[in-house]
């Protein structure tokens, strides 16, 4: 027995324009095979943004069906549209060993601590003052004046639940910032699951 027969999960969260994606990008040929959970949302897509690269954008119909049908991981309500994280291609990740990594809001986390906490590892992204977050928005140019300051109260109200997260990363500079995600990266990979656990633990004692 390998000691990763399954994968693990890493949550990414921080307020829309903290750099989440930007950090991803940049770190992403260090960080070992992954699988980058791709949401299914309500929102129009941004100019830009690709269907089933971005997101899957789907209508509020087809949504809800999801949700009858319990296909999702988890979902919440954000900025008055649906975000979700659909169950399969998650599953089939693991099996594969793989790191899957989510960018989902608050909610989301806690949704996800409380189905897969055991192989669950956190990190809040954020910029270092919401003046700089306000600043990003606005030259990422992607966004209305009323979706900038609806991003930036729901920001006020998610830095509170910063101390849910097992790291803090402050995306200040870049560089520095992609640098802690691959050490986070690395460290969620080696969070095991109880059933592992005692796999590994049979095996040692054999
Ligand atoms: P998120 O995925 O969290 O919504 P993005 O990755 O789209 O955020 O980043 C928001 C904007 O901030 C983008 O225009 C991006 O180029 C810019 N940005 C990201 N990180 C930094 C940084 N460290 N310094 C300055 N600008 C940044
Ligand atoms: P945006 O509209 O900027 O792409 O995302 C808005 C917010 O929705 C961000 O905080 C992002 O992390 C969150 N989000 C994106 N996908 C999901 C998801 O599948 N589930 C949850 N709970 N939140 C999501």
């Amino acid at each position: 027995m390998s000691r990763r027969d399954k994968g693990a999960i890493l949550v990414l969260s921080g307020p829309s324009g903290a750099g989440k994606s930007t950090i991803i990008s940049a770190a992403s040929g260090q960080i070992g095979m992954y699988y980058f959970s791709i949401s299914t949302t309500t929102r129009e897509p941004r100019v830009g943004e690709v269907d089933g690269k971005d997101y899957f954008f789907v209508s509020k119909e087809s949504f809800e069906e999801d949700i009858k049908a319990g296909n999702f991981l988890e979902y919440a309500e954000v900025h008055g549209n649906y975000y979700g994280t659909s169950l399969t291609p998650v599953n089939s990740a693991l099996e594969e060993g793989k790191l899957v990594i989510f960018d989902i809001d608050v909610q989301g986390h806690r949704l996800v601590r409380a189905k897969m906490n055991d192989i669950t590892t956190s990190a809040f992204i954020t910029p270092p003052t919401l003046r700089e977050l306000e600043s990003r928005l606005r030259t990422r140019c992607t966004d209305t004046e009323e979706v900038i300051l609806n991003r930036l109260k729901n920001a006020k109200e998610e830095i509170e639940a910063l101390n849910e997260y097992d790291f803090t990363i402050i995306n200040d500079s870049l560089e520095e910032a992609a640098e802690e995600f691959v050490i986070v990266a690395k460290a969620a990979r080696l969070k095991y699951s109880q059933e592992t656990e005692e796999k590994f633990i049979a095996q040692w004692l054999a």
